[in-house]
């Protein structure tokens, strides 16, 4: 009898550098589009643990448990055939013969290669890093060499007022230590609110118990005994026990640059509208990568890059194009979004209801026209938020008074979210449309929060649209109290 023997299918070999939330992310869609079918993925993180919610690493100050971090075990990996490999640096690209280079000298060839190489913190040139005491705020070991130095009443000085400084002061300042935020810019979280809506946030911030200074420049960091002074450009000098930077980040692009391959002209590694570098056979995906114009800071732009590639290594062809921003403060007890154009960089006519009063400020950005809204700030209360987020991201026009937007609570019946089209992107992280969240809750008989999230994966990223998900909730059940919302 004839034998035919059949060739095994030759596998193209992936490797992924980086092992972040965004390389998780892809390794989720690697799972999601079957790519082990065709593809054998190797990933290297330089972290010693697998990857873990970076998103959410405020929270080990409350849970002091690092392991409730970490976003899937090793097996997990092992389990979807993936080799992963942590606490290995790669030092470098050979791009014309395929292969990377580890710290330790192992080598590994490619034939495809996606770089998740995520960013660092900003350290501008101020401090001795080695300095006891002095910290960023980034990495897992970050926090835990931060929570290993504090203790109740020593004094903090956080440098930086943007969302990350804001969230590590509140941090440090639940956990005992009278804490001093320092700004260099006129206001608190600059890039995502006016001067208005940042003051009287900075009041409820300080009523905290937090110390605010803005417009000042920390000049020096220097070490007296065991404390540190803090010298700003004002003659302001500040005695701490510890500081911690929060001054922007960088993107890590050093393979890209020892490599050769083009970057943006602030950093990032240039990618096209589907992630892919001047070189054909290397991606580039989350806060690393220079994209549609820039580089991206939050999670969901970055998810996004995540499943542009996985899904063209599937043969399905979506683009990256960019990823309306919407920033929520999480951590303090106020409520803070701001969505869109909030700041109003295009031409617009910026409606305000503010009271600061009972700390509520809500500016939406209109189109010239008054047709369309541009984007917005709301400080306090956060009613219609979903509404006019999506207004902003489907272009749905105002169907009443645009005026109408502002008062504290707009949700018209034309606004409401149930009333939002069934395509609708509810969850932007896992591009989740509302169609698929309605269907889930009915056909499931979903009552509570967890288990819409459980059952649809929205809201699993950097959960902001947790509020959109309680509110297509309350109106589908008409139970605010299921919805958690009570
Ligand atoms: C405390 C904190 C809170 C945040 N909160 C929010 C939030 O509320 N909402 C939001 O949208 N975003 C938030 N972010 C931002 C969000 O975490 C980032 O957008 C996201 O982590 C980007 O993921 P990434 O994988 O691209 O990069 P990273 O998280 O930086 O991961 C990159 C990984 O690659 C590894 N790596 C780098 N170079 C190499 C190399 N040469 N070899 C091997 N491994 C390498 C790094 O060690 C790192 O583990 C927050 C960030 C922090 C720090």
């Amino acid at each position: 009898m004839k034998r035919t023997s059949v060739e095994p299918v030759k596998k193209t070999k992936l490797v992924l550098i980086g092992n972040g939330p965004v390389g998780f992310k892809f390794c989720e869609k690697f799972v999601k589009y079957r790519l082990g079918k065709n593809y054998d993925l190797v990933v290297y993180g330089e972290e010693k643990t697998p990857a873990y919610d970076r998103i959410n690493l405020t929270k080990f100050f409350s849970d002091k448990v690092a392991e409730k971090l970490i976003l899937a075990s090793s097996n997990w990996y092992a389990q979807h055939k993936m080799v992963l490999r942590t606490g290995q640096r790669i030092v470098e690209i050979n791009r014309a013969e395929k292969w990377i280079r580890t710290e330790r000298g192992a080598t590994e060839t490619y034939d495809k290669l996606i770089l998740a190489t995520g960013s660092v913190p900003f350290v501008p040139p101020i401090a001795d890093m080695d300095m006891e005491g002095v910290f960023v705020y980034r990495t897992l070991n970050d926090v835990q060499a931060i929570h290993d130095f504090m203790r109740p009443g020593q004094k903090a000085v956080v440098i930086g007022g943007g969302i990350l400084g804001l969230e590590a002061a509140r941090a440090l300042s639940e956990s005992g230590l009278k804490t001093t935020i320092i700004e260099v810019a006129p206001h608190i979280m600059s890039r995502q609110l006016d001067a208005d809506s940042a003051a009287i946030l900075q009041k409820q911030i300080e009523a905290l118990g937090i110390n605010i200074l803005t417009g000042i420049k920390v000049e020096r960091i220097v070490g007296v005994d065991n404390t540190k002074l803090v010298v700003c450009s004002d003659g302001t000098e500040l005695n701490a026990d510890m500081v911690v930077m929060s001054a922007g980040i960088r993107p890590r692009d050093e393979l890209a640059v020892s490599s050769e391959l083009k970057t943006g002209p602030n950093g990032g590694i240039a990618v096209n509208n589907y992630n892919l570098s001047e070189d054909e056979n290397i991606f580039a995906i989350g806060e690393c990568a220079f994209a549609a114009g820039k580089v991206w800071g939050l999670a969901a732009p970055c998810f996004e890059m995540a499943e542009v590639v996985a899904a063209r290594l599937a043969k399905i062809y979506k683009v990256f194009t960019g990823n309306d921003l919407l920033t929520k403060l999480k951590v303090m007890e106020v409520k803070v979004i701001s969505f869109g154009d909030a700041l109003g960089e295009k031409d617009h006519i910026p409606l305000v209801h503010s009271d600061p009063g009972s700390g509520i400020y809500k500016r939406v950005n209109v189109s010239p026209d008054r047709q369309y809204v541009l984007g917005g700030i709301l400080l306090g209360e956060a009613g219609g938020y979903s509404s006019l987020f999506h207004m902003v991201r489907n272009r749905i026009k105002i169907s009443g008074s645009p005026e109408d937007l502002v008062t504290v609570n707009p949700d018209t019946a034309s606004e409401k979210i149930t009333n939002l089209p069934d395509d609708t992107v509810i969850c932007l992280c896992e591009g989740i449309t509302k169609r698929t969240i309605v269907t889930e809750i009915k056909e499931n008989g979903l009552t509570r929060l967890d288990e819409v999230k459980k059952f649809t994966n929205a809201g699993s990223g950097c959960e902001s649209c947790t509020s959109l998900l309680e509110d297509l909730l309350a109106e589908i059940t008409g139970d605010q109290a299921a919805a958690g919302k009570m």
